[in-house]
């Protein structure tokens, strides 16, 4: 055995090779064929079987394949998996090779790179997200972050600071971060959960990048899209080598760049975003969280544009107060808001139909696609009249004068076309007189072979032959093997040419037959060639209006946003926001529209609550204490969501609202109620603690909720108490702050702007009854007890912890012990004194009660607690 490799294999080293860091999807007829490692993983990764294919230097060859035609889910699951893929494709048809010689390969070559941040395919986007490619650049002391979705276009610079990117990152969730080799982001990307791609520094040279930008966009100069940094221009560039890599050449179209100004929006970090569940709740799926509650809107862009503007709500009051106005006008206008959104149903994506034609992936479906959205942006704007609302006139404009598109694409597409190019069939009749003769041509041969069949069942008197076709031997003529005889002898096997025989039957053809059949498939193939170039042209067609396209699908994404918000606003009963500069906090029978939502499933109603943070001189900060599974947790998020519903220019779940603007959100969990991040240690709380105590300024609006409960006791009251401190006189800004530490309460005679208040519980005979009401004031006691006998702990076990709770009160107040403020709030299981003299039977569950961590426990250990206990008794 020799050690060369075959000459294919010597070809699909070379490509290996020139394709570092991915797997090689090599074609090989009707399949994508991967070698050696690579197909190790991917078996693995695609659970598909594993086998071997000749030998390399004298060991088997591992492989394993896809088939072509269902390569796209497999590219999907390799991509979920964190792999990149190159593709490559054969460059030639296998028969040009073999003219070449026996010997020769067919030459492929790499068409693509497949990665997270560069999908384009419908099927492997979601299409009410945005998928972002982002690049961080630094260059000496300046940084910037770009950002594009090659799916839509839409591309975007700021200058970002390194300590700014985790919550850039955090607003864009990009799937892949670009940066250059040796950043020391990986930490930073996989908490934002994008793949990270290092780049050789030369991809980010900012000289270079303006020559690439300037081709990517076919300009001079980029001076017409604003005014760059070095940094910003750097990580711009680096996106347009990227997309060279793995595009090979093929650009997608992107739109010019647009700067953002760092402060444009309000800032809302990741564990902010996570803990309000803004568009993906805990548990990970949009499901829970508040983008599934409020998304009214009915085409895909515009459930992108809501998850933008939820993502990062604005800080400009006028931009603010025109889209207010757009909402106004359309919950007043009920009947103009159905027949916009009825229309708008019915326009598909045009964002990702322009940007599939421009990388030559598109088909017939996505001219079509441009056709039906331009047709209905058109009745839509017809709709809207000359209304002198600013954001739906502008809307309004930038969907009219696409008249002349619109008409090519009408009298040139059938109603509904095919999904590929490849097979004909989408050109309308009428359009190409050529075709239309053609066609003619190809389908009088079909019925010239009908006719053709009855004149050779006449001649052999055969009833059963019939004229078929199949892709090995084209048209043939077939009798069951019955007739054998009579067909293989004279004088029938003058004309018919026997061809094959099968186990049943016999199969002949005919000169004539197949001179009709090169008739038949000239006519055919002239057909597709015809209509392959009608493609090009509309195609071209469509590119050449791309920016105006472009607008157009903005325009109906605003459009869309704002008629949800309106739909939203009459369905729910919510209110316009009055939103200004000051640094107001007034919210009237506010609701959490998540929580709202799922108690209505069950039947039940939510309760609403006021909340008033006083201005003024000084700060507002209201302290909320209350018993476990009062509602303290959704009170607060509530008052956070409404601010961020307000700036995104909605209207707010609350019957009024005066809101100053705030510019940075910052919502804090203790540890304990973050365990679905896995991570649930007291110093991830503690330093994203820090990180709002070093940032807020005094438009900001802070929410902790249980700050310093992953700690001892003492020490958890201490740092919430700095914590407070430190907002209160340092930061100065609007805060909502949650406790277990009923000691805190005391802080408000001591603070000014300090407020307390409690979430109402009424105690009934010896239950406790939640009324979800938040109200002025201090909680008066905890209720734990009351609520481990809601969740179900025996009632001997809450008997005896009543008896302890009491015990340890009265044993502190005669000062045997720790101060007895402490224990107003003292939690179920973490008495810690020297237990009463008792019962040894007793003992061991109490014991074994003292052992534990509530906060530690899934509901099955609790459960399996409770179970455990009993049996000790
Ligand atoms: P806490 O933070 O005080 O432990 P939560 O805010 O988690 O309490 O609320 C516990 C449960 O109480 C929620 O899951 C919800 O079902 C219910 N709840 C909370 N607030 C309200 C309300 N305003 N109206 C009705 N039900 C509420």
């Amino acid at each position: 055995m020799s050690d060369q490799p075959t000459p294919m294999m010597a070809q699909y080293l070379a490509i290996r090779e020139a394709n570092p860091g991915a797997l090689l999807f090599y074609r090989m007829g009707d399949f994508y064929e991967m070698f050696f490692d690579d197909a190790v993983a991917a078996a693995a990764a695609l659970d598909i079987a594993l086998t071997r294919r000749g030998t390399h230097q004298g060991q088997p060859i591992p492989m394993c394949g896809v088939p072509v035609h269902a390569a796209e889910s497999y590219l999907l699951t390799l991509i979920r998996k964190g792999f990149r893929v190159a593709i490559a494709e054969q460059m030639e048809d296998p028969a040009e090779a073999k003219k070449r010689g026996s010997k020769s390969v067919v030459a492929r070559d790499v068409v693509r790179l497949v990665t997270p941040g560069t999908l384009t395919e419908e099927s492997l986007l979601e299409a009410r997200r945005h998928n972002f490619l982002a690049s961080f650049a630094s260059v000496r002391d300046e940084s910037a972050l770009a950002w594009v979705d090659i799916s839509t276009g839409a591309f975007r610079v700021m200058t970002c600071p390194p300590a700014r990117l985790a919550p850039e990152l955090a607003r864009h969730a990009p799937r892949e971060l670009l940066a250059a080799e040796g950043s020391k982001l990986d930490d930073l990307a996989a908490e934002a959960g994008a793949a990270l791609t290092e780049l050789p520094a030369n991809s980010f040279d900012s000289t270079a990048a303006k020559r690439r930008l300037c081709a990517m966009f076919g300009v001079e100069t980029l001076d017409g899209f604003g005014n760059f940094s070095r940094a910003e221009l750097s990580a711009m560039g680096a996106i347009a080598d990227y997309l060279d890599l793995t595009q090979k050449g093929r650009m997608p179209l992107i739109r010019p760049p647009v700067p953002e100004a760092l402060g444009g929006a309000m800032q809302i970090d990741a564990a902010t975003r996570r803990n309000l569940e803004l568009t993906q709740a805990l548990s990970g799926g949009r499901e829970g969280s508040l983008l599934a509650a409020i998304d009214r809107s009915v085409t895909a862009g515009g459930a992108r544009l809501l998850e933008r503007r939820i993502g990062a709500p604005s800080r400009d009051l006028a931009e603010i107060h025109a889209r207010q106005a757009a909402v106004a006008h359309l919950v007043e206008d009920t009947r103009l808001t159905a027949d916009l959104r009825e229309a708008l149903f019915r326009a598909p994506d045009m964002d990702r139909a322009l940007s599939r034609l421009a990388l030559e992936r598109g088909g017939p479906r996505d001219l079509a696609a441009i056709r039906a959205g331009l047709t209905q942006g058109a009745a839509i704007a017809a709709m809207l009249g000359d209304d002198d609302i600013r954001v739906l006139a502008d809307a309004a404009r930038d969907l009219t004068g696409h008249d002349e598109l619109i008409d090519l694409l009408d009298q040139a597409l059938v109603a509904e076309p095919p999904l590929l190019t490849r097979d004909g069939g989408f050109t309308a009749p009428d359009f190409d007189p050529e075709l239309d003769e053609t066609r003619r041509l190809r389908d009088e041969g079909r019925g010239v072979i009908a006719r053709m069949q009855a004149d050779y069942i006449a001649e052999t008197g055969v009833s059963s032959l019939k004229i078929k076709h199949n892709n090995v031997l084209g048209y043939f003529i077939e009798t069951t093997s019955t007739h054998a005889e009579k067909m293989l002898a004279a004088p029938l096997n003058e004309r018919f040419i026997h061809r094959q025989t099968t186990a049943n039957q016999i199969r002949f053809t005919t000169v004539e037959l197949s001179e009709l059949e090169t008739r038949i498939l000239n006519a055919r193939d002239r057909a597709l060639d015809i209509e392959r170039g009608i493609f090009a042209r509309l195609s071209a067609a469509v590119l050449d209006r791309a920016g105006p396209i472009g607008q157009a699908a903005r325009a109906l994404a605003e459009i869309d946003l704002t008629a949800a918000f309106a739909d939203l606003a009459n369905g729910e009963g919510w209110v316009r926001p009055q939103v200004d500069d000051s640094r107001a906090f007034l919210i009237e029978g506010g609701r959490h529209p998540v929580v709202e939502r799922a108690l209505k499933r069950k039947g039940q109603a939510f309760v609403a609550n006021d909340c008033a943070l006083t201005l003024g001189e000084t700060p507002a900060i209201w302290l909320l204490t209350g018993p476990n599974m009062a509602g303290k947790s959704t009170f607060l998020r509530q008052n956070a969501l409404i601010a961020i519903l307000a700036q995104a220019g909605g209207y707010v779940p609350a019957t009024r609202a005066h809101i100053g603007m705030v510019s940075q959100l910052f919502s804090r969990v203790g540890a304990a109620d973050d365990l679905a991040r896995g991570r649930s240690t007291f110093m991830v709380e503690m330093v994203e603690t820090a990180a709002i105590l070093n940032q807020a300024d005094d438009h900001a609006l802070v929410i902790l909720d249980e700050i310093g409960r992953g700690t001892a006791t003492w020490d958890g009251l201490s740092i919430a108490w700095a914590v407070m401190e430190h907002l209160h006189g340092a930061n100065r800004c609007r805060a909502l702050f949650a406790t277990h530490y009923h000691e805190m309460t005391s802080l408000s005679a001591r603070l000014p702007g300090v407020e307390n208040a409690t979430v109402a519980v009424r105690e009934w005979e010896g239950e406790v009854i939640f009324l979800h009401e938040v109200r002025k004031g201090a909680a008066d006691r905890s209720y734990g007890v009351q609520v481990a006998r809601l969740a179900g702990l025996p009632t001997v076990v809450v008997e005896r912890a009543r008896e302890i709770l009491h015990q340890l009160e009265s044993g502190e107040d005669k000062g045997a012990g720790r101060p007895a403020a402490l224990l107003d709030d003292l939690p179920l299981f973490r008495a810690a004194p020297a237990p009463p003299p008792a019962a040894p039977r007793v003992s061991a569950v109490e014991d074994r009660l003292r052992a534990l961590n509530p906060d530690e426990m899934t509901a099955r250990a609790a459960l399996d607690l409770v179970y455990d206990l009993r049996a000790m008794l």
